[in-house]
């Protein structure tokens, strides 16, 4: 009999992961808070829930894909005492590493397995099933939750075994892509400041070792001036402020990472909150 996986959060990611899901042969229950992002699941063969409670049901898995700690501890307040005590929480929403001690201490009193299971990639990977999975996870608990990744995910990193060494990883990760965002952001102002062409800088290091696939994507949407959210300017902002205070637990210098924040927050406060991150490059110039 198929496995039934309940996707909660239907935004950018979680609706291409619970597509994907669909497509591997789950049977898969979606419930987002505003229904019209998760109505349309509904025509590719998911079942749209209500609420969080019906979609968690009868659930063997349960995803949670919302936008951070507070959005994931509300929701599954509710969620938890619904699950069956043979299910498991895959926690995939970047939370950062505290966070994760307080989720896994609610699931540990429910009774409730908790997997810590941040992803790498944006809207086309979540889309395309090619997300990779950083995994806290109990070696007990892989061979079940290995197929749930393989059908989001081209890649699983087995990062750990314990709750958080997932989303330690993955604060790592970012925090490059959004020193990336943010140094593309700069040379794009730099150049145009300067009267230059921002288009001549990205020929210039193409195919150099400075190059990067990633600045040149990202540049090419600063230069238009165009952006369509596939890693929105609020996620990124909450990102930067989760790195920020991780690093400076561990005694990172968050000197980088602090004018990062700065500046995706003032991008997001000047109205590009719900635009891609690339946004970041309106702040750059004063
Ligand atoms: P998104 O499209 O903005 O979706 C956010 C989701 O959270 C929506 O379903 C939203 O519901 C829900 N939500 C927010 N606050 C809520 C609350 N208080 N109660 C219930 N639901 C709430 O964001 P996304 O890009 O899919 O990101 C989801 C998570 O994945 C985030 O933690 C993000 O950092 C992480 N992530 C994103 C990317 C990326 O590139 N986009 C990549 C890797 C990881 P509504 O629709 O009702 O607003």
């Amino acid at each position: 009999m198929a496995k039934t996986v309940a996707v909660l959060g239907t935004g950018i990611m979680g609706s291409g992961m619970a597509r994907n899901l669909v497509e591997a042969g789950f049977d898969v229950t979606v419930w987002n808070r505003s229904p019209e992002k998760a109505k349309p699941l509904g025509d590719v063969g998911a079942k749209v829930a209500e609420n969080p409670e019906a979609a968690v049901v009868e659930a063997d898995f349960v995803i949670t894909m919302l936008f951070d700690e507070d959005a994931v501890s509300e929701v599954m307040e509710r969620a938890l005492s619904a699950m069956r005590t043979e299910a498991v929480w895959i926690q995939s929403a970047t939370v950062g590493v505290d966070a994760v001690v307080r989720l896994a201490a609610k699931a540990n009193q429910a009774g409730i397995a908790y997997v810590d299971a941040p992803v790498l990639g944006t809207r086309q990977p979540a889309e395309e099933g090619t997300l990779t999975v950083l995994a806290g996870c109990p070696t007990e608990l892989r061979p079940a939750v290995e197929p749930v990744f393989d059908a989001v995910g081209a890649r699983t990193v087995w990062v750990g075994e314990k709750p958080g060494d997932g989303q330690r990883l993955k604060l790592v990760v970012n925090s490059w892509v959004l020193s990336i965002v943010g140094a593309t952001a700069q040379a794009v102002d730099f150049a145009r400041s300067q009267g230059l062409d921002p288009a001549v800088f990205f020929e210039t290091i193409a195919g150099g070792g400075t190059d990067c696939a990633y600045a040149q994507l990202k540049g090419k949407a600063m230069i238009a001036g165009e952006f369509p959210p596939a890693f929105p300017l609020e996620g990124a902002a909450k990102d930067a402020s989760l790195i920020s205070d991780a690093m400076q637990a561990v005694g990172t210098s968050p000197v980088l990472m602090e004018a990062l924040r700065v500046s995706f927050e003032a991008a997001a406060d000047a109205g590009h909150a719900d635009e891609d991150m690339a946004a970041v490059v309106t702040a750059f110039h004063v």
